[in-house]
């Protein structure tokens, strides 16, 4: 076994150097058979996660303009939408019939919304229909505070005042600054990503946090992404669980590579080890499909991240089903156990 992976095994953190060292080093196996003992070690049993929520995209308008992006349409441009309340009342009750719980909103960054927009969809969601919401991106949030000359804490005030319990660490990809200038310019910078999180999560909004991976990024993009996700949960403790995504095609001029089982299954072997201090690591099943998953399981996650009810921006290959899900999870070798999406299970 690689030296540096005994140092994982004995609970010790590993720097940014040596978790470069092990990305390039180090065999996939060795990687994932060390997270998979640490997990073990961390979360004892064969208790796996899933959570069941409906993603609702409220709106495609979105003056960001991310190369990647196929959702997305400038204001005024042909094939825009703005979802009414009702429009989004109904795809909730649809989600609540096939036993969601839980709403993910995310839209564009559309700064032409009232604030009021916001909160009668939030109070709709969670009072009317009892469901808890997680929402609104970083750069979501910065804009739409800019557009209304509000701070970003009397904005989430007001939100968390009309019922909004989480923010996604969405709109990460990679967390350097290298890749963001090519993939995504007009989006937050590293630091204002974390920081934009550190405020919410400080704020009584925990949240999740990612990577995608499978574009132009290097393994020094990746070890900074890693370690910008650690330093934010060291300060916080607001990151409840972290997932490693790939990107899928979307547009002709951005240029995605294929990556491999083995490929995604080291990073994910390696974000165990590396993120010592996030307990719960996903694999993601919809972006890989199930042979991954069964072995990002057994490669240092303890969750297969979600069933997704509806996903604009995603083509599926995942679970879409609490009956599938479990059975999945079981065929594994697991016992599946069913969470929110901010863990409160583990409080
Ligand atoms: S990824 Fe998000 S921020 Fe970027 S263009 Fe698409 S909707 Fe806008």
């Amino acid at each position: 076994m690689h030296p540096l992976l005994q140092k994982s095994l004995s609970f010790e953190r590993l720097t940014p150097e040596e978790a470069l060292l092990l990305l390039k080093e180090a065999e996939w196996t060795e990687v994932a058979q060390a997270a998979n003992a640490v997990r073990h070690a961390k979360l004892p049993g064969k208790r796996v996660g899933y959570t069941v929520y409906r993603i609702i995209n409220y709106t495609n308008v979105c003056s960001v303009n991310c190369s990647f992006c196929s959702f997305a349409r400038k204001a005024g441009e042909r094939g825009t939408y703005v979802l009414s309340l009702e429009q989004i009342r109904s795809k909730a009750e649809d989600a609540k019939k096939l036993g969601a719980d839980q709403i993910f909103l995310q839209g564009g960054v559309n700064e032409e919304l009232p604030i009021e927009y916001y909160t009668d969809i939030l109070r709709m969601l969670t009072q009317e229909l009892g469901m808890s919401v997680r929402g609104f991106s970083p750069v979501e949030l910065v804009r739409i505070a800019d557009a209304h000359k509000l701070t970003l804490v009397e904005l989430l005030n007001i939100l968390k005042a009309a019922g909004l319990s989480s923010v996604p660490g969405a709109g990460a990809e990679i967390l350097s600054d290298r890749i963001r200038k090519i993939l995504s310019p007009r989006k937050l910078s590293s630091l204002e990503w974390r920081n934009t999180l550190a405020v919410c999560q400080k704020n009584g909004l925990p949240g999740s946090a990612n990577i995608v991976i499978g574009t132009q990024e290097n393994p020094e993009d990746i070890i900074a992404h890693l370690d910008l996700v650690r330093g934010l949960q060291d300060e916080t403790g607001g990151v409840k669980s972290f997932v490693a995504w790939t990107f899928q095609p979307q547009t002709h001029d951005f240029p995605i590579r294929h990556v491999t089982p083995m490929e995604y299954l080291k990073l994910l072997g390696l974000s165990r080890l590396y993120l010592d201090n996030i307990r719960h690591i996903e694999v993601s099943v919809l972006g890989m499909g199930k042979a991954v998953g069964e072995l990002g399981l057994v490669s240092g996650a303890d969750d297969i991240n979600s069933i997704v009810l509806e996903e604009n921006v995603l083509e599926s290959q995942g679970i879409r089903g609490i009956a599938e899900a479990e059975n999945f999870i079981r065929g594994a070798g697991f016992t599946p156990y069913r969470r929110d999406l901010n863990f409160t299970c583990d409080l």
